[in-house]
């Protein structure tokens, strides 16, 4: 697939921006000054990595899981979909939804930096933006789910995504089995963030 990359816009590149060294200089100072704990600052950003963003993925996955015309909605046009919701940034990418289903397992990657789909999945982690996955997810996409935890038998067929400045993959994971009871916001709260990038699965309650 081709990869059209816009990099005018600063988003993870290896040469950190003005701003990030400002605000590495920024923390320096408050850190020293013993105005800020760092083990603070880690905290505050695994919560809106792992938390805080990808509570609005987990809302349209389970929205889709619920509402079947929803799904149908999402799977047509992502981002009027996920926009339904009100989840809409400054800067909209255009957004894809890929349905994994018993035999076709989604993967995500950005393999020339770390375009990512924020506004529903918040920060990336760090390993999204890391030179071994965005190389080897590519490459030995069963492998690096393995190292996820996630072992597929081969009856799935791996499919990975580019995602580029202009278009932005969200998975949506398979639906668990043990869940038919479960609303809306039970299901939400099962949905991880590593199973809507497409590294891991959505496990049973
Ligand atoms: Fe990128």
């Amino acid at each position: 697939m081709t990869h059209d990359h816009d990099h005018h816009h600063d988003h993870g590149q290896d040469i950190p921006s003005a701003t990030a060294l400002r605000v590495k200089a920024l923390e320096s100072l408050l850190v020293e000054k013993g105005l800020v704990d760092p083990a603070a600052l880690d905290a505050i950003v695994d919560a809106y990595e792992t938390k805080v963003g990808p509570r609005n993925g987990a809302r349209v996955v389970a929205r889709a899981w619920s509402d079947p015309a929803y799904k149908a909605r999402l799977l047509e046009d992502a981002t009027a979909a996920i926009s339904e919701i009100g989840f809409v940034g400054s800067e909209r990418p255009h957004m894809i939804v890929l349905e994994n289903t018993p035999e076709v397992h989604n993967l995500v990657v950005c393999t020339l930096c770390s375009c990512y789909p924020w506004p529903v999945l918040g920060l990336p982690p760090v390993w999204y933006k890391s030179t071994a996955y965005r190389s080897r997810a590519v490459i030995d996409p069963r492998g690096v789910l393995n190292e996820f935890g996630l072992t597929l038998d081969d009856a799935f067929s791996v499919r990975v995504w580019d995602s580029t400045a202009e278009l932005r993959y969200l998975v949506l994971p398979e639906r668990p089995p043990g869940t038919d009871h479960l609303d809306e916001d039970a299901l939400a709260d099962l949905v991880s963030r590593d199973s809507m990038i497409g590294v891991a699965k959505v496990a049973a309650p």
